[in-house]
């Protein structure tokens, strides 16, 4: 996946774009109702005609531009999830690249992430071994986990400082009743992402799949890609049209970009 935004970013530095990276825009300064600069947090102040602003959409209205409008304030927000990102000496023949493990109660689980924002008590669960298809990813005769259990958002009432490892222990242990007999004692290295990681990387309520994708938040119903009382501001991303997702964001790229260059009104 990382070659498309290097490739993108490629073709714009060919056109002469320059980029920034490794800098937090803390700010976008108005002049009418125009943006007329950026400022950023190592004191910068950029100048610009157009700006656009690929935060999560209510992220970007509350630090960047001032005043949500109310119908931003009025999301909702999609579940979130735990990652863990291992580094393991184990591989499981049974195993494919990317291994979906539901359990028996389905309308259940949805029930307890979005409804009662409880964590799942009968977990479906993600398990990506990337290292199966390039063992480039890891060292000869180990292998790369990505484990993905879904979980309520911020909304719900969790201490994650205090749950991580309580509940990294669970999805071990899930995962051993599972089928990946003796996984956690095999890690060598580990990364876990809680709902509250999210949160600190700019995704509102700590949802990293951002506002939910309930029908009145999809398609041309989602807030949209031009910012309310600025000519030149537009969003990109999976906060605004058309959603989230890879495809979706990039599709929401276009949009911006069309709408720059005037061919979307
Ligand atoms: C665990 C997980 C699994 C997923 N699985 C899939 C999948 O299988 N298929 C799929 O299609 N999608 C998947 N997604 C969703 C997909 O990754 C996202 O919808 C998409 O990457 C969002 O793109 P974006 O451009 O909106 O945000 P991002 O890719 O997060 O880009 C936003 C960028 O803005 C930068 N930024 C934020 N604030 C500032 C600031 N103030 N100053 C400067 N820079 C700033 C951030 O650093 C970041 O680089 C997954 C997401 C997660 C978290």
């Amino acid at each position: 996946m990382h070659a498309v935004p290097r490739a993108l970013a490629g073709a714009a530095e060919k056109h002469g774009v320059t980029f920034k990276y490794n800098t937090t825009v803390t700010k976008v300064e108005k002049s009418g109702s125009r943006a007329s600069a950026v400022i950023t947090s190592d004191g910068q102040r950029i100048e610009c005609d157009v700006v656009v602003l690929n935060p999560d959409l209510p992220v970007a209205w509350r630090d960047l531009l001032g005043k949500t409008p109310l119908s931003v304030k009025r999301l909702n927000y999609s579940p979130s999830c735990v990652t863990i990102l291992a580094g393991s000496s184990k591989s499981y023949d049974h195993l494919a690249h990317h291994n979906i493990h539901f359990g028996h109660s389905w309308d259940g689980v949805f029930d307890e992430l979005i409804t009662k924002k409880q964590l799942m008590s009968d977990p479906s669960l993600l398990v990506t071994l990337p290292s199966k298809d390039d063992p480039s990813l890891a060292p000869s005769g180990k292998h790369s986990y990505y484990i993905l259990f879904p979980t309520p958002n911020l909304d719900a009432d969790i201490d994650w400082k205090k749950m991580k490892n309580v509940y990294k222990d669970q999805m071990y242990a899930t995962m051993q009743e599972r089928g990946y007999k003796d996984f956690a004692d095999s890690v060598e290295v580990e990364h876990v992402t809680t709902p509250l990681d999210w949160q600190e990387m700019g995704m509102e309520r700590g949802a990293p799949f951002a506002s939910a994708h309930t029908f009145l938040q999809t398609g041309p119903f989602r807030p949209s890609n031009m910012a309310k009382g600025y000519e030149n501001v537009v969003f990109t991303g999976s906060g605004t049209q058309p959603g989230v997702g890879v495809p979706m964001v990039l599709i929401s790229g276009r949009l911006a970009a069309e709408r720059i260059v005037g061919r979307v009104k």
